[in-house]
């Protein structure tokens, strides 16, 4: 191919592939925030390698987004590329390293949903991921921040990743040491690597065991609805604290949970900023009951940081990811 009909190529894709002034409300979980600047949906790792170059090309900024149910959007948008990977595909790889009689590798594309891979895992008679059944995330936003409920985390089944360098568009297969797992923290947190895929290792299991698992993934559910509230939410809104920031004791060990220090406030279902209320169901979860704004979203957060340090002198920091925004509006 001559370099002419490359650079004719590539204007062809990039034509297809950035939109211009494209909406981030409808894309996100707590359903506020303004537009993206450009907008791409890449399908293939060349489609995401091309995007990535071309915000290069243009010094641009560039977020990458999964289902948008750990962000927070600011009100003015995102002045860069916001990059939505459509890489669908889950493939089982023979698994040639140890045990595949017990065990089965799968292989995941970043756009893939954690319902969608756990539905495929169960239909495959392959165990361990039910565990996160309820919690909305593609697999690129759960390697992200490894995802976790209760005593599970996703760490314990990622063997390792396909990952795209944002400066060169570059795809290497990393291992998990490299994606560095730990809670609510990951490598990819340097803002300088995507995940393009990431590979599970599961247990094969009988069809009774996948039979007793879907029923397990029903119960979690249920007890979620019970317990969350299950939309216009990021979840957890600040992380809980790590072991040296909290003194607190309780049964002989740190009290870390931030929702306990929220829960003492008395705070749930009455604070309110706007739109913006303090859930009645878990006191970390901020939601937007209809026509809040970002604003009113980070002014209610930062009212809780506010009242959580006058009580015990810490300031609950946050998980959720914040972008599009100026300065850092919250407290650190
Ligand atoms: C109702 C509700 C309940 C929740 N419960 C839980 C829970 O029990 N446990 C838990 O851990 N979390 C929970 N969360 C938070 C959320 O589900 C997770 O953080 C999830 O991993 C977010 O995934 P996402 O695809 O939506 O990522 P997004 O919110 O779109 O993005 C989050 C971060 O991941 C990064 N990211 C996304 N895709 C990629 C990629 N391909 N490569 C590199 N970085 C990427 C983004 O840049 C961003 O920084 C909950 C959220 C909600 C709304």
């Amino acid at each position: 191919m001559t370099l002419a009909h490359q650079t004719t190529t590539s204007h062809i894709l990039l034509k297809e592939l950035i939109q211009h002034n494209v909406s981030l409300r409808d894309k996100n979980w707590f359903k506020t925030g303004g537009p993206a600047r450009f907008f791409a949906e890449p399908a293939t790792a060349h489609e995401f390698k091309a995007a990535l170059l071309w915000a290069h090309t243009e010094n641009l900024p560039v977020f990458v987004l999964g289902c948008g149910a750990n962000i927070l959007i600011s009100d003015a948008g995102f002045d860069g590329l916001v990059i939505r990977p459509q890489l669908n595909a889950i493939d089982i790889l023979v698994d040639q390293t140890s045990t595949p009689e017990t065990h089965a590798l799968l292989k995941v594309g970043a756009g893939v949903t954690i319902a969608q891979l756990i539905n495929y895992s169960l239909e495959h008679n392959l165990l361990g991921l039910e565990e996160f059944s309820g919690i909305p995330a593609t697999v690129g936003g759960a390697v992200f921040i490894n995802l976790h409920y209760y005593e599970f985390a996703l760490s314990d089944f990622i063997v390792s990743a396909e990952i795209i360098e944002k400066e060169t568009g570059l795809v290497k297969t990393v291992s998990a040491d490299w994606l560095k797992l730990g809670y609510d923290q990951s490598q990819l947190f340097d803002g300088q690597h995507y995940i393009v895929s990431a590979t599970f290792k599961l247990r094969r299991c009988t069809d009774l065991e996948a039979a007793c698992a879907k029923g397990r993934r029903t119960e979690i559910v249920r007890h979620r609805v019970k317990r969350y509230p299950a939309t216009n939410t990021c979840g957890s809104f600040f992380r809980n604290f790590h072991d040296h920031e909290v003194t607190m004791m309780s049964n002989g060990k740190k009290m870390i949970h931030t929702a306990y220090y929220l829960d003492k406030l008395g705070i749930k279902g009455t604070l309110q900023v706007g739109d913006a209320i303090v859930s009645w169901q878990h006191a970390n979860m901020l939601v937007n009951k209809g026509n809040a704004t970002s604003a009113d979203i980070i002014n209610l957060a930062r009212i809780m940081q506010q009242l959580v340090y006058n009580s015990f002198g810490i300031v609950p920091q946050s998980e959720c990811q914040l972008i599009g925004f100026s300065e850092y509006p919250l407290l650190k």
